[in-house]
């Protein structure tokens, strides 16, 4: 609890305490003795006025500042007339009084507001114990001397030093030092990352224990904290077709109550079914009960659990719209390389034509695949030991889902596969080898073909038997590469559907194909590390980006973004969406259930206000109590 927080409790106990006594004395009859009939209730009208104004007189100032706004219709509204309305049934002296019903309404209603804004902080804090990632200084060395420096004012290509205990603030690539990093604040994952020279850190670890010298690859606010940093934020923005549903509801809702309540007062007595008195009580309790906040606090309460949960798992939902969304996934298409697989390709054979070196055609490919992102060019460079002096090197070029050309000390040299020889007229031929298959020519010449093959990842085959038990209808992988590679995934896997050979503008046809069989609401999402798969990210009705040190472009165009590569990450954000959305049904539904109920008894005269009460501030809380077990992932 805050501050604020905390005063705010001490005056509704305060107020509690004093109403008791009050309570008490009246019941005792003590107010009877001391002032007489009907002095007494006169006598309880200002006691009860105490707690009453202690507990809630924010509320009713609240209440006359919107009035004078002309925004009437609001929660500190209904609770202001009502329990004025309350006190002034004093006036009615046919009737029983009714103050303690109106201090009461009050304090309740002050318990659920205090209790609502608890939760709200509760779940906030879930996130930004996230936005704790945020460090706010890097260590740079001065004339040998380290001094701590606004992470925003360090340069790309700096060296930053990154103490045992301190956090990384900036994405970069270790110079020198090895240490274990805890990368558990972005990704969930709780065994610890070795780092040595050479490797990559992105910031928002903890660094546990060497002293690690880092020079920075991005500036601090394209760095990996910030990014995440800015996608939680906006979160907020995107809302669920549900939660606005539910705004626009309450804004009918109110007035259309409201005018009842005066309704149901004022048309009865007038036919003369019945004194003023019970009526306009009636009206009172129908306009306690009638108050929205169960649903218009519970319901994005439990999208932003929901969104803080899967935070928690290293997975970033952009908005509720796309949790909504996952929750009716039934078919989930996969990008291979990267995603399914480890995207670390291995030297299969090397295959030089009669005459080569095999060493010529690694270092050509090698070359050639110099300024490649691609995880094939990673590998390629990783397979050939030497090094790389790239002002051999010019005009290298990508050819999307074909491979590269460049030219190598004046002769052109061209890696990829069979599509990529076909376009540039090159004479090839076939491997009998399974696996990816790069062709080399050098100045047109066939030399010979590397053979590459990657691995499927660990948690691949039981992420997609995990998607059909959590009732995904159909996984497909897109790929491409060649169809033996891609059937042999598909089979080991267990997909419904493989398509190969496909160029990144054959994806998105597959996909808007598979979209086109998407039946009622269900929904289509499409898992890519996003090298060359942004267009399909963005066609989905889910894109998700695997591995957040991908691709900026991927983390761009996706609608959930997944900080490790682990596939098994999406059936978990599927089950936190279902999870949610089944939460907030719950609510919405146990609400109206229990607030019509109340209200027709309300109506009908069986209810009083104190069952109104019950109606309002106890379906608030089960509510919010109900929200916040969309935060909860551990047992999903
Ligand atoms: P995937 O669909 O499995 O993610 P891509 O669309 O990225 O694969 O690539 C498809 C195919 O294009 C690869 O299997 C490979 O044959 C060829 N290719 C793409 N990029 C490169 C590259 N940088 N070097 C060589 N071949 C490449
Ligand atoms: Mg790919």
């Amino acid at each position: 609890m805050n501050k604020k927080q905390k005063r705010w409790r001490n005056r509704i106990i305060l107020a509690l305490i004093i109403f008791a006594v009050v309570y008490a004395i009246d019941e005792l009859g003590l107010l009877e003795r001391l002032f007489g009939t009907p002095g007494d209730v006169y006598a309880s009208f200002v006691l009860f006025l105490i707690p009453y104004l202690i507990a809630g007189y924010d509320v009713l100032r609240k209440a006359w500042r919107n009035i004078r706004h002309g925004q009437a219709f609001d929660e500190s509204f209904l609770m202001a007339v009502a329990t004025i309305g309350a006190f002034a049934m004093v006036f009615f002296p046919e009737t029983e009084p009714h103050m303690a019903e109106g201090a009461a309404v009050m304090l309740f209603y002050q318990v659920g507001e205090l209790f609502q804004s608890y939760a709200v902080g509760q779940s906030r804090k879930s996130i930004s114990a996230l936005m704790d990632i945020a460090p706010d200084y890097a260590n740079i060395e001065r004339d040998g001397q380290l001094v701590e420096v606004d992470p925003d004012e360090v340069q790309v290509g700096d060296t930053i030093v990154i103490k045992p205990g301190e956090r990384v603030p900036i994405d970069g690539v270790v110079t020198s030092g090895a240490s274990q990093l805890d990368t558990a604040a972005l990704t969930g994952e709780s065994i610890p990352r070795h780092v040595e020279p050479g490797a990559e850190i992105i910031s928002g670890c903890i660094n546990m224990t060497g002293m690690l010298h880092v020079r920075t690859t991005k500036p601090f606010g394209e760095s990996t904290v910030s990014r995440i940093l800015e996608l939680v934020e906006n979160a907020s923005e995107k809302k669920a077709r549900t939660e606005n549903f539910i705004t626009r509801f309450a804004r009918w809702y109110t007035p259309i109550v409201t005018g009842a309540a005066v309704l149901l007062a004022v048309i009865p007595p007038l036919l003369g079914m019945g004194s003023w008195s019970d009526w306009i009580l009636r009206g009172l309790t129908f306009l306690v009960v009638s108050c929205p906040c169960a649903l218009v606090i519970s319901v994005p309460l439990s999208f932003f659990g929901g969104i803080g949960g899967a935070s928690k798992l290293g997975i970033l939902v952009k908005g509720s719209n796309y949790l909504e969304l996952l929750s009716k996934v039934d078919t989930v298409v996969f990008d291979k390389t990267g995603t399914l697989t480890n995207g670390t390709f291995n030297v299969v054979a090397i295959h030089p034509e009669t005459g080569v070196d095999p060493d010529y055609v690694l270092s050509n490919a090698a070359y050639a695949e110099a300024f490649s992102d691609h995880p094939i060019a990673v590998s390629v460079r990783q397979a050939y030991s030497g090094e790389i002096d790239q002002a051999r090197i010019r005009d290298a070029h990508e050819e999307s889902g074909h491979g590269v050309s460049a030219n190598v000390d004046e002769h052109v040299v061209l890696v990829g596969n069979d599509k990529l020889m076909r376009e540039h007229g090159a004479r090839w031929h076939e491997c009998d080898l399974t696996g990816t298959i790069l062709h080399v020519t050098v100045d047109g010449e066939y030399v010979g073909h590397i053979v590459i093959a990657d691995v499927v990842k660990d948690d691949a085959a039981e992420t997609i038997r995990d998607l059909h038990a959590a009732g995904v209808k159909k996984c497909v992988m897109l790929t491409g590469d060649r169809r033996d590679v891609a059937e042999a995934v598909g089979t080991k896997l267990g997909l419904d559907e493989v398509h190969a050979q496909l160029l990144p503008a054959d994806k998105v046809n597959a996909v808007e194909r598979l979209l086109s069989l998407e039946q009622g609401d269900a929904k289509l999402a499409f898992v890519g590390d996003g090298i060359n798969d942004a267009p399909v990210l963005t066609r989905a009705d889910v894109g998700i980006a695997m591995g957040a040190m991908g691709s900026d472009a991927a983390i761009e165009a996706a609608d959930v973004v997944l900080m490790d590569d682990k596939p098994s990450k999406i059936s978990h954000a599927i089950r936190i969406s279902r999870k949610t959305m089944r939460i907030v049904w719950q609510n919405i539904v146990f609400a109206l259930a229990v607030k019509i109920a109340i209200l027709v008894l309300a109506a009908l005269g069986i209810a009083n206000m104190w069952l109104a009460v019950f109606g309002d501030v106890g379906v608030a809380i089960i509510a919010i109590l109900n929200a916040m077990r969309a935060m909860q992932v551990k047992n999903l």
